[in-house]
């Protein structure tokens, strides 16, 4: 029997307000002593009264308009009821029934394909505390509760772990784009949950799933998806298919999952309308001015980068990966012009992300433009421009300035190209006469080559192999 893998996906992503989401501590706790950044709200004190965020609201809107997804003109708030000891309050502020966004879709690249993946909603949630288990105890660190997060919820539309991994990779890069998210896994900005089953070829019908918590890193996600998928291949062979829902952990050291609930066990949230905040409510207008300010989303400059500029597929992938760099790029391709597109992408390429940290260096589009419109004009090599570029990122002085303090201006003076055209010419009779008989006319690269390093790279090769052409043909 051939079966089909069917996945979706839960992804948590934290946004990067000031503030938490109803109260006004500080939201960038990464790195703070534990319960720095907690007060009588976040800590859920009898009678405290939480506020809605207006910042978070805003990049909810934003994150989800750019995933797809309609903004509904009224949502609420909801509990969700569990009791565990990083949720101060006993329950989360989630959104049940009425979320603020929903149908949604992204599309994503797989092995040169593109693929619809349906986005079923994103709502607005608080996030939990932090628990570290140690040998005498458990730790409780508040910092995080409260923060705002959005949870993403897609459709069953994944079909393999490596879809699901690049479809998380494409919301991470599109929620940095819009400026809701830094969503850096490793301060744990963005996390995953991921549902996993099988069915055979043809059928319609969705089989029990696997739900796997809590996934941290992209690699820990496509290594859990694939696990179990190797295990509920090896299950359907046997002719037991899972029955029921189960809810799995990821031991990422170990390499497997591990039970946590089975469907008898499954959690009873008691969901109930959140009494203390209002609804959200929208009109029409407001929801549209969001979206006039949706910039142009990573797998669209992906695509007109190759269009437009003629970037390779490699070159446009990586500098649409990430908001600064592309802006960087674009705004060198304003000042070089179009043309010159692929010139600028391979000094940024090659050049200038050579250097982890090149956001911290002193380039700026201007340097890299004047580059090439000095390489344009035949006035440096493209090995000197190279070194232009490199050197404007640690001094950020004019790309002319570096030329002439460099002595990389080629020269076109052809006095001085003629002297060393006439000295090689005199120091290899040999190669001449091959040359002027006809035997080896390839020997003049040769000649040329000699030329170059008598001039220490600095003549222009255009009018030293003319020079050298019409000396030959004398
Ligand atoms: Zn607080």
């Amino acid at each position: 029997m051939k079966l089909e893998t069917i996945i979706g996906l839960e992804v948590h992503v934290q946004l990067n307000t000031k503030t938490k989401l109803f109260c006004s501590c500080d939201n960038d706790a990464f790195g703070a002593e534990p319960n720095t950044r907690v007060c009588p709200i976040c800590m859920a004190f009898p009678g405290m009264l939480p506020v809605l965020n207006q910042k978070a609201l805003d990049k909810s809107v934003k994150a989800a308009l750019a995933l797809g997804c309609e903004i509904k003109l009224f949502s609420k708030f909801d509990r969700k009821n569990y009791f565990y000891p990083d949720l101060p309050s006993g329950y989360q502020i989630s959104q049940f029934d009425q979320p603020v966004s929903e149908n949604g879709m992204v599309e994503i690249l797989v092995d040169g394909e593109y693929r619809n993946i349906g986005i079923t909603r994103a709502h607005i949630e608080n996030d939990a505390g932090k628990l570290t288990h140690t040998a005498t105890g458990t730790l409780c660190d508040y910092n995080r509760a409260g923060t705002p997060l959005i949870e993403i919820v897609t459709e069953p539309d994944l079909r393999s772990p490596l879809e699901a991994q690049i479809l998380a990779k494409e919301i991470q890069k599109i929620v940095r784009f819009v400026g809701a998210s830094t969503a850096d896994m490793e301060k744990g900005m963005m996390r995953f949950d991921a549902s996993i089953s099988l069915r055979p070829v043809g059928e319609k019908k969705l089989y029990p799933r696997t739900e796997i918590k809590n996934l941290n890193s992209f690699a820990s996600l496509q290594k859990a998806l694939n696990y179990e998928l190797k295990k509920q291949t090896k299950l359907w062979a046997k002719n037991e298919a899972p029955d029921g829902d189960t809810t799995v952990g990821w031991l990422d050291d170990e390499g497997k999952t591990y039970l946590m609930r089975s469907k008898e066990s499954a959690m009873d949230y008691r969901y109930f309308p959140e009494p203390d905040l209002p609804p959200i409510t929208f009109e029409a207008a407001e929801i549209e001015a969001v979206k006039a300010t949706i910039p142009e989303l990573p797998l669209a400059k992906y695509k007109r980068y190759q269009s437009a500029l003629g970037l390779t597929e490699q070159e446009a992938l990586k500098l649409s990966e990430a908001p600064e760099l592309a802006s960087f790029f674009e705004a060198t391709v304003e000042l070089a012009g179009e043309d010159l597109g692929r010139k600028v992408a391979n000094l940024i390429l090659v050049v200038v992300l050579v250097e982890t940290y090149w956001k911290k260096t002193l380039i700026t589009p201007t340097h890299i433009a004047d580059t090439l419109a000095l390489q344009s004009s035949g006035k440096i090599s493209a090995s000197a421009a190279k070194e232009i570029v490199a050197e404007a990122m640690k001094t950020g002085d004019s790309a002319e300035s570096i030329m002439n303090d460099k002595g990389l201006a080629q020269k076109s003076d052809t006095g001085a190209i003629e002297t060393w055209v006439t000295e090689v010419i005199a120091n290899n009779a040999a190669v001449v006469a091959d040359i002027q008989s006809g035997k080896n006319p390839k020997m003049i690269q040769f000649l040329m080559g000699q030329i170059m390093k008598q001039s220490k790279g600095s003549a222009n090769p255009g009018i030293v192999m003319k020079m050298l052409k019409e000396k030959l043909e004398g």
